[in-house]
């Protein structure tokens, strides 16, 4: 059976600022208001019945989205950022551009970019993690990153590990 989560009516949701190195108008930082809906498969289970518990996916969901909101997002893995300093603050350059932020500000995520498809890698990698932590009975976790209202990235990962 599959359960699915809206993360607009159910407030999975965060703000952030990106860039998409060398993209001819993603290239400048400039932000979404993301949602994040979720789809799980698996087997009932349990006293209730549940294949899991919506409250229990919401909350790992929504712990990964307040990491994320209000920050720039920063894909270590980019083979295009220079990076120069990552302490106190961020430095680093993207084709001649110099950039220095307040490490405060920026979440550094291990992901080569910091599109929708890689956020939604990122976010489908963790809630499997968190998932398995806690024993679910979880067969697949498809996740879609949608960037503001009407477009998005869908990623899903199964137990036999044949992602698309
Ligand atoms: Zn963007």
């Amino acid at each position: 059976m599959k359960i699915i989560i809206n993360g607009i009516h159910a407030n999975l949701r965060f703000s952030a600022a990106h860039m998409i190195p060398e993209h001819e108008s993603c290239g400048c930082i400039h932000g979404h208001s993301y949602h994040v809906d979720v789809q799980l498969e698996g087997q009932r289970s349990g006293k209730f019945g549940f294949v899991v518990d919506f409250k229990e996916v919401k909350s790992i969901v929504r712990t990964i989205c307040k990491k994320l909101d209000h920050k720039v997002l920063i894909p270590l893995e980019s083979p295009l950022i220079e990076f120069k300093s990552v302490k106190n603050s961020v430095e680093f350059s993207i084709d001649g551009k110099e950039y220095k932020l307040p490490l405060q500000d920026c979440v550094l995520l291990p992901l080569p970019s910091t599109s929708a498809e890689d956020l939604s890698i990122y976010f489908v990698d963790k809630l499997w993690e968190k998932l398995q932590e806690k024993g679910a009975d979880v067969s697949v976790v498809q996740i879609c990153v949608n960037e503001g209202i009407g477009q998005g990235a869908f990623y899903s990962r199964n137990r036999n590990c044949e992602n698309y």
